[in-house]
């Protein structure tokens, strides 16, 4: 499998660059869209930025992918990416990597810190919720900056 990327974020239509299976990981996919992450861009590919989620679809040769856009939040949530603050920590139950369900960031949550409590998650932390498929036990990963 390879990419293609757009050269040039304002031209998604081309032309294109060839990434190898490499320079991406596959995140996750839908039928024939998938989301990926580049590692490596080749030169002349001005963009994305670091850890940018790429929406794209498979071509008819069942070969590549081919970039669309950045992913939108939207997306990234209907595909049940999580995005870490940290390094990716994906708990195991019964034997096997849990299922992402979703995260809950702190910009959503009450971020004064309980009475008594000796220690709290700072400003910027994110919690992912994970179950398994076999016994849908539930696990939450806290992580922050
Ligand atoms: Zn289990």
């Amino acid at each position: 499998m390879q990419a293609l990327i757009p050269e040039i974020k304002e031209h998604l239509g081309g032309p294109f660059r060839t990434v190898g299976e490499k320079g991406f990981t596959v995140l996750a996919s839908r039928e024939n869209t998938y989301i990926i992450e580049f590692h490596s861009l080749p030169e002349g590919v001005a963009w994305p930025e670091e850890f940018v989620n790429m929406y794209s679809q498979k071509q008819h040769d069942g070969e590549s992918l081919k970039v669309i856009r950045e992913a939108t939040d939207e997306e990234i949530k209907r595909f049940r990416i999580p995005v870490w603050v940290q390094d990716d920590d994906v708990p195991e139950c019964c034997g096997k990597p849990m299922f992402f369900v979703g995260q809950i960031d702190d910009d959503t949550l009450c971020a004064e810190r309980p009475k008594h409590a000796k220690m709290w998650w700072h400003d910027a932390a994110s919690f992912y919720v994970f179950t398994c498929p076999k016994c849908l036990s539930c696990e939450a990963v806290g992580q922050q900056y």
